[in-house]
């Protein structure tokens, strides 16, 4: 019989206050401080959006982080009442408890709480305030305080943050989310920083008049799709801070113009760096200078579609900076050449970090493979292991296998589907749909035989 923990009385206080919309907004005045925060997260997942408007407004705490709430779908019109109901000072409707609100936070850092525990070390209540901008409420608040007179600046009470992540495309004039924000920074006066921490911006030519209103120095996710080189280092000379950089399709008409030699002297100076994205960007004979600018820590190096040729592979497998790599992903980069040694090496160095690696769609053949597999048997943290559409047999895959088994860390694997199953080789409409099934059959078997029911091998016939 099912024994299911009878609910505390915490859980029946919020659902009854939730079942009683007008109440619990009453209620907001008097409940004990203790209670916002379940009550927030309930109201949050029911989506009872008058609930979170009133909460928002009567906040009484420094700061709110809805990370911890992640949501599949349609967060924004949650998102759009929370930012709506953001009490600038002075107070807009005193009926309201006096709030304490300072930090809005609708980013989605997974690990951060709904609010921040006391902490008397620090300058500001919340750890992830803003500590980039000139307008951020620490340094507008430091600056008050060495000020003698608060008529010459703002003063600090009425200073608040408002963290998000945006996405911007050539639509963004379209886009309701972003001129709400606008809005309300407008309505502030200056009071209001709005600080982007997380930026995608897609079609970047048609974007700048959006990229006006924010201040790059707070963002430190960054991802740029379709753009020329010489408009991205525009845009890394003003975003300073990164963690993570992702550029796609990006057109570079020459290495040896300035464009790109501006694009290193930005790179080099990322200190923080710790995850590079570039697809889709040619870099065929030149990966050598991008990578010897890069941080020595960096964590992740995705390298899909980027031409790397032999020599490309020789100097990854020699370079310092990418001795460390928790992932690597270097799909669709044709390794046809005979010698694997550069690439051996390369697992080699990384045998002791790397927990993701990524070679789909790179021509590997058995005997590449083959060569490979002892080095990649050695690397004791990896977790997930992508090699699917390359042109290998069922006894290499029977192989691999083998290799793989003792690897207790590796959980998933994405296998090429073998070559006997098309009648011709990844003509998607030559696929035996049969003999697949017969391969995923056998490869369930053999991974109950080796008594790994813990990992999932799985494969694309796209
Ligand atoms: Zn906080
Ligand atoms: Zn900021």
């Amino acid at each position: 019989m099912d024994f299911k923990e009878p609910p505390t009385l915490l859980d029946i206080a919020v659902q009854c206050l939730l079942n009683h919309e007008p109440l619990a907004i009453q209620a907001l005045q008097e409940i004990p401080g203790e209670l916002f925060v379940p009550l927030f997260t309930a109201a949050f997942k029911g989506r009872h959006e008058k609930i979170l408007s009133a909460m928002v407004k009567s906040w009484p705490f420094f700061c709110l982080h809805v990370g911890p709430l992640r949501m599949q779908e349609a967060q924004h019109q949650l998102w759009k009442v929370m930012v709506e109901s953001l009490q600038l000072f002075p107070v807009e409707n005193p009926a309201f408890r006096s709030p304490k609100l300072r930090i809005l936070d609708l980013t989605q850092h997974p690990g951060c709480k709904t609010k921040c525990p006391k902490i008397t070390t620090t300058c500001t209540p919340c750890l992830h305030s803003c500590t980039n901008s000139e307008r951020s409420l620490m340094k507008v608040e430091s600056q008050c305080s060495s000020s003698s007179s608060e008529s010459e600046g703002q003063s600090p009470k009425t200073t608040m943050e408002l963290l998000v992540s945006l996405s911007l495309d050539s639509a963004f004039r379209e886009n309701e989310f972003f001129a709400l924000l606008l809005s309300k920074v407008e309505q502030s006066l200056g009071s209001l920083h709005l600080c982007v921490r997380d930026l995608g911006i897609k079609n970047l030519s048609e974007c700048k008049s959006a990229l006006s209103h924010l201040d790059l120095k707070c963002v430190t996710y960054l991802d740029v799709v379709e753009a020329s080189l010489t408009k991205v280092v525009s845009l890394l000379k003003q975003a300073i801070n990164l963690d993570s950089l992702s550029l796609s399709k990006i057109t570079c008409r020459s290495f040896h113009g300035r464009a790109f030699r501006n694009f290193l002297s930005q790179l080099s100076s990322m200190d923080h760096l710790k995850e590079l994205s570039l697809s889709s960007f040619c870099l065929t004979d030149h990966l050598e200078h991008v990578l010897r600018v890069v941080p020595a820590d960096l964590d992740f190096l995705h390298l899909p579609f980027c031409g790397l040729n032999y020599n490309d592979f020789n100097f990854l497998s020699q370079c310092p900076q990418v001795n460390h790599l928790k992932l690597l992903d270097i799909s669709n980069n044709s390794m046809y050449w005979e010698d694997c040694e550069p690439f051996y090496c390369l697992l080699e160095n990384l045998c002791g970090s790397l927990q993701h690696l990524a070679i789909d769609h790179c021509l590997l053949t058995d005997a590449t493979l083959s060569m490979l597999a002892p080095a990649l048997s050695r690397c004791s943290q990896l977790r997930l292991f992508s090699f699917f559409s390359n042109p290998i047999t069922m006894p290499m895959l029977r192989r691999i296998f083998e290799y793989l088994m003792p690897m207790t860390q590796l959980k998933y694997v994405i296998y090429p589907i073998p070559v006997h199953c098309y009648g011709r080789w990844h003509v998607r409409s030559s696929l035996d749909r049969q003999k697949l099934a017969d391969v995923n059959a056998q490869l369930k078997i053999m991974l109950h035989e080796a008594e790994r029911d813990d990992m999932c091998w799985i494969t694309y016939t796209g």
